[in-house]
């Protein structure tokens, strides 16, 4: 099986370490033939539409401040200012001619936000990036209250990530489902809701021939006492149990939020994680390039 790896961030997001080059001297140096970027999407303006989220912000006091922290500063820790999206796919382009001994693509991760779903389509219909993955934190808006990792996930706001994610998968915006499982991490205990959405999430994603990552970044985590049970926040057991019962595909995805992230470790962990489930690993990702006209 071919070493591929699509998930990885760089310090421009705000929360990582190590630049573009950092990475792809790492991922060479432990043998991997492809790389991608996939750092939080930049988005185009971003205050407008954190005025748009002010109103569902004012409901909880640390989304408020995060907010308007966010607005100050155009361009939160959470994801790549815009004004920087340039000089970052300007760095891989030359580090795809700088390093012709791995494949090298550049993509971003990106939640389904309806108002930007035109600039996604339009990033990939003018070839600016190889693909997206989605990776969705959030619900509408970046925001501490909308996001879907959060503790005690409520019933709607699950229903509401089960919506959202398939609207996602049938838009052929996205060539993967990141931690698609993320909701696990708050909700802690897998009830029949759980099992409902999860369910028809991996219908979906099978129909549409779409993997499912398995996410390093959760692993990194820890694994946490559940019931009777040790478990990661994600990859969740029983999620990929029916990942495994659908027959749905998935992918290795390392979440490198550092150069040091890329290791053998983490990757064999993965392996091991899918081949407990006898999940059929993919090792090279089809590029999903939205419903062109
Ligand atoms: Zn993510
Ligand atoms: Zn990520």
């Amino acid at each position: 099986m071919k070493k591929t790896n699509y998930h990885c961030h760089t310090y421009r997001c705000g929360h990582a370490t190590g630049n573009e080059e950092d990475m792809v001297v790492e991922a060479i140096s432990h043998h991997y033939e492809e790389l991608g970027f996939s750092d939080h999407i930049p988005l185009p303006h971003l205050r407008r539409q954190l005025i748009k989220a002010l109103p569902y912000a004012l409901k909880d006091c640390h989304s408020f401040l995060s907010c308007i922290q966010t607005m100050i500063k155009n361009g939160p820790s959470m994801r790549m200012p815009y004004k920087m999206k340039e000089e970052h796919q300007l760095q891989i382009k030359q580090l795809k001619i700088k390093y012709p001994e791995i494949k090298i693509y550049q993509g971003y991760e990106a939640e389904y936000f309806l108002d930007y779903l035109p600039y996604y389509q339009q990033l990939l219909d003018n070839e600016e990036v190889d693909y997206l993955i989605l990776g969705h934190h959030f619900h509408r808006y970046a925001i501490h209250n909308c996001y879907y990792g959060r503790v005690y996930l409520s019933d709607d706001m699950l229903l509401n990530y089960k919506k959202e994610v398939i609207q996602a998968i049938e838009s052929n915006l996205f060539s993967y489902i990141a931690h698609p499982d993320l909701f696990m991490m708050g909700r802690i205990y897998f009830d029949d809701l759980c099992k409902e959405v999860s369910y028809e999430i991996c219908m979906k994603a099978k129909q549409y021939n779409m993997p499912l990552e398995i996410n390093g970044g959760g692993m990194r985590k820890g694994r946490r006492q559940v019931g009777d049970e040790m478990l990661y926040p994600y990859p969740n057991d029983h999620f990929f149990k029916i990942a495994s019962q659908v027959g749905n595909k998935v992918i290795l995805g390392i979440d490198a939020h550092c150069p040091q992230d890329i290791n053998n470790e983490i990757y064999d962990q993965m392996l091991r994680y899918a081949k407990r489930f006898n999940l059929e690993i993919i090792d090279h990702l089809e590029f999903k390039k939205g419903n062109r006209k």
